[in-house]
């Protein structure tokens, strides 16, 4: 009978026998799993962290080292000027939490995409960059919908969101991260995110409300990279140069390389000041709406001849090639804004016939509709020698008459300058659309 038993009872006692067994080969697994595997299954968390879900689901090997070649910061353009993305941080948030909806005066091409919280790290607790800040003592204005932060990173708590553009007091600017004062606190909002910089709060002198006055005002900062690249020409330098350089790619008709061009009526102020003033505002307006940008001179004692700038504009990929100029005529009553580009019989460059007298009335019409200046016409002409070397889809702006009294001193205001500047890279805006 003692025998039966124990032999009824022995299947139980070999099934939990047989339990505990698998039990310690399953923990004795775990204790003693190779490094190799664990690094990489770290690795492929990385790399899906990084290339985002789309691409991590076509790495279907899960190999790491294909995944890390799929750089993430690998620009479209290659040009640079794209905010490259920290390793382990999705640095393409930038603060907005909307996009812009259905406003098309606003400047689109420098919204950033990104609108929601970047997603958890490899790293669990992030440490803030040390950034640099450069003192500031001045009023910004914001974007709609922008998040207020505790710290200068996307990784702190956001202290509000600013349903509406906002003016605020600045205390430090970095490219990345701006710092101001809200409600007596200490935050930081993503630069691109700033859209103006102004001396005073708002008029009714409140810093955290009221609309902007009706002056035009820059944006400031980088904005995420567009892909597009636009080379501009501030005409003229201190001194002109009489030598002679071809009208065209092989051509035998020369031309002088450069003159100093204009001066004021009024004033004696010099075209090739006034050209560079307006044109380093416009480099300024387009890098923050996100272009990269190209300059043919950034001084006025340069030597440079019409063919070299456009060749300067050529190298660079440029396509959109603008070049800054203000008018003249013995006429003073004579006053308006105007564009040139070649004609379509062009010798040299025909082909860009079309693009060009395209960007010349986008330029021309958002010009006359930003400043309010009277409206002349695209002038098409084969007889500009920056124009006839070329390469890509180019314009010379004429913003005005420095013959005419009025216009003179229009044009020599900052906030009239600014205005120019906006109508321009509206226009440039509205040529890649
Ligand atoms: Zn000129």
């Amino acid at each position: 009978m003692f025998n039966n038993k124990i032999l009824k009872v022995m299947p139980y006692i070999l099934g939990v026998l047989i339990l505990i067994l698998v039990a310690v080969m399953i923990i004795t697994k775990f204790g003693d799993s190779k490094p190799g595997q664990e690094t990489e299954m770290k690795t492929d968390k990385v790399v899906s962290d990084l290339v985002g879900e789309d691409e991590a689901q076509k790495d279907t090997v899960n190999d790491p080292s294909e995944g890390t070649a799929a750089s993430p910061v690998q620009d479209d353009d290659g040009a640079g000027l794209g905010l490259i993305p920290d390793k382990g941080t999705p640095e393409t948030d930038p603060d907005g939490t909307d996009k812009p909806t259905g406003d098309t005066a606003s400047t689109e091409g420098s919204e950033p995409e990104t609108v929601t919280e970047p997603a958890p790290t490899a790293t669990p607790t992030p440490v803030p960059e040390e950034l640099v800040f450069e003192d500031k003592d001045d009023y910004i204005e914001t974007k709609n919908d922008v998040n207020l932060r505790v710290g200068p990173s996307t990784d702190t708590d956001i202290v509000t969101n600013l349903k509406t553009g906002k003016r605020l007091k600045r205390t430090g600017y970095n490219e990345k991260w701006t710092r101001i004062i809200y409600e007596e606190k200490e935050c930081y909002i993503y630069t691109p995110l700033v859209t103006g910089v102004f001396e005073e709060p708002s008029e009714d002198g409140n810093a955290t409300g009221g609309k902007s006055s009706g002056t035009a005002t820059l944006s400031t900062g980088v904005g995420t990279s567009n892909g597009h690249i636009v080379c501009i020409d501030p005409g003229h330098q201190t001194n002109g140069n009489n030598d002679k350089e071809p009208l065209g790619p092989g051509s035998s008709e020369m031309k002088a390389k450069v003159s100093s061009g204009t001066s004021g009526n009024t004033t004696g102020h010099p075209e090739y000041k006034l050209n560079l003033t307006v044109s380093l505002k416009l480099r300024d307006e387009l890098i923050a709406r996100g272009y990269t940008v190209v300059m043919t001179r950034e001084i006025n004692d340069v030597n440079l001849s019409n063919a070299e700038r456009a060749k300067i504009a050529a190298d660079a990929g440029a396509q959109a090639f603008i070049r800054i100029h203000a008018n003249s005529s013995t006429d003073t009553s004579v006053n308006g804004v105007e564009t040139i580009c070649m004609t379509s019989d062009n010798k040299y460059n025909a082909d860009l016939y079309t693009s060009s007298r395209k960007l010349s009335d986008a330029v021309l019409n958002n010009v006359v509709s930003n400043t309010g200046a009277k409206k002349r016409y695209v002038w098409e002409t084969d007889t500009m020698t920056g124009i006839n070397w070329a390469e890509g889809p180019v314009t010379i702006l004429e913003m005005g008459y420095m013959s005419n009294k009025d216009e003179e001193e229009k044009l020599l205001d900052d906030d009239y300058q600014n205005k120019i500047v906006i109508g321009i890279a509206n226009g440039i805006d509205e040529f890649f659309k």
